[in-house]
């Protein structure tokens, strides 16, 4: 039996992982059309007290890790706050007094909702939770029957995070609801118990589907690109705060598998982590009954009369694409409910082709340019810099081409070598050396000689002008467009 299969996979993981301090699991195996409960493993040997083997793992509370973060998700799909697609930053934030940070301590800067869950990021599942209305996270529990005993404020934005207990079977139920379009439906112990023809909607189809979608990612062994199609496992892993909890729980075929590594006293192990210590031996679990009760595997497809579209997104800004968007990529979205817009972060722009700089229109006097950059909000644009990923910003204005150029923030360049209103005697050899103080922000500077570009160089470096004789302005532009002029005579 399935039961009697798990108990001995279990049985063979432990021995295998004692040395890194495994000696115990929990188990439960459900059918999700019936909610047949077909194996129950509450600890790894029952007749073990030093592990406390009477104590049932599949209903006593513990910390869920980030295995609740799916619903946050679904909630946000829900409401309209993301589709699988949407740009989410991964960026250090307070929330009041609560600073949550990543497992890695790391922070990736702006990321896809789907690569946010997949890679279980903490602060977008935090910031998405802080914005979920009607319900909550904590409303949706309490209303799937989830007994959180305190407040909401209380658990507060932790509670993504793992911050309530939960039991193994709440975790199992609500999986199961995202298998069942959205419904809710009691666990079935024995056939005495009723069989629930319909449940109670705790989710739409739509977001139930796009959730589970989201959770079909590569098993922990095998390399990111792979990704199985065709028999496909939505799985979602956990690990406690301070190391007490490993969890992994999957959707695939008409089952749920919830799988707990631990300790019944609590104590912690850095070895319990979910995607190391319990994702494993949920895969061997999920092989082995795929091999023993060959089912057929089925491809994930929308619920029948599901409001859901296929389109084209800009990779880039997660929009729907411009005719600038040269990236683009496929992903569903729910008409009416996701936030649609129109990419405005790629953007043609007119260059001087001489020296690259951007010009406001076109005025007939210089040979110009069309060029794609990207726009992004100041905010969203210094995430990426504190990432370390480099975007392609428009270069600044020409000089005096546009006002914005003198609303910069930071100083100007000011030019030092030649002096303002020197009288300059023309060398030999034509050049004129020249040479601005800039910002330590600055990583370029474009010289012009009236409205002539005459070239770039780096702060600190002396650039040699080749002149001619003749009054001119000249100005130094930084790459921040901030600009500073001088006049000066050749003879
Ligand atoms: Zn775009």
């Amino acid at each position: 039996s399935k039961q009697q299969l798990i108990e001995r996979r279990i049985a063979d993981y432990i021995r295998t992982n004692r040395g890194r301090g495994i000696q115990n699991a929990a188990a439960l195996l459900i059918d999700t059309r019936s909610m047949d409960v077909l194996a129950q493993i509450g600890s790894a040997d029952f007749f073990n007290a030093e592990i406390q083997g009477q104590v049932d793992g599949t209903r006593a509370p513990r910390s869920p890790g980030s295995t609740l973060k799916p619903f946050v998700y679904a909630l946000a799909l829900e409401q309209g706050l993301i589709h699988p697609l949407s740009i989410l930053a991964d960026a250090p934030r307070t929330f009041g007094e609560y600073n949550p940070e990543n497992f890695d301590r790391e922070f990736l800067g702006p990321i896809r909702a789907c690569d946010a869950l997949a890679r279980s990021r903490n602060l977008p599942a935090v910031e998405l939770a802080a914005q979920l209305r009607h319900p909550t996270l904590y409303e949706f529990l309490r209303g799937a029957g989830v007994k959180l005993p305190r407040s909401e404020s209380l658990y507060g934005l932790a509670l993504p995070l793992g911050g309530a207990e939960v039991t193994m079977e709440d975790l199992v139920r609500l999986y199961a609801a995202l298998a069942n379009n959205g419904e809710l439906r009691p666990l079935r112990r024995t056939s005495r118990d009723p069989i629930a023809s319909r449940g109670r909607r705790i989710i739409m189809p739509e977001a139930a589907f796009l959730t589970l979608d989201m959770l079909n990612q590569p098993r922990p062994e095998i390399g990111a690109a792979y990704s199985d199609q065709a028999a496909p496992v939505f799985w979602k892993t956990g690990t406690s705060h301070g190391f007490h909890d490993a969890w992994s729980i999957a959707v695939f075929n008409h089952y749920v598998l919830a799988i707990w590594i631990g300790n019944f006293d609590g104590r912690a192990n850095g070895a319990f982590v979910g995607r190391t210590a319990a994702a494993p031996v949920l895969f061997q679990i999920i092989d082995s009954l795929r091999t023993t009760w060959p089912e057929p595997n089925e491809p994930h497809l929308p619920p029948p009369g599901a409001n859901l579209k296929r389109v084209s997104f800009c990779a880039v800004s997660g929009d729907l694409p411009g005719e600038h968007c040269t990236q683009q990529l496929e992903g569903w979205f729910i008409p009416g409910i996701s936030p649609i817009t129109q990419c405005d972060v790629h953007q043609e722009v007119l260059v001087d082709a001489a020296s690259g700089l951007r010009v406001a229109r076109d005025d007939g006097t210089r040979q110009l340019r069309h060029e794609i950059y990207e726009f992004w909000p100041t905010e969203m644009l210094s995430i990426f810099q504190r990432a370390g990923v480099a975007r392609k910003v428009p270069p600044p204005f020409l000089p005096g081409t546009d006002p914005e150029v003198a609303a910069r923030m930071g100083n100007p360049p000011r030019i030092t070598t030649p002096a303002a209103g020197q009288k300059i005697m023309l060398p030999l050899d034509k050049t004129i050396p020249l040479l601005a103080k800039t910002d330590g922000d600055v990583g370029e500077i474009y010289w012009f000689a009236g409205r002539t570009f005459i070239g770039k160089a780096r702060p600190h470096e002396v650039f040699s002008w080749n002149a001619s004789a003749g009054d001119y302005v000249l100005t130094a532009l930084d790459d921040h467009g901030r600009a500073g002029s001088c006049s000066v005579i050749v003879r």
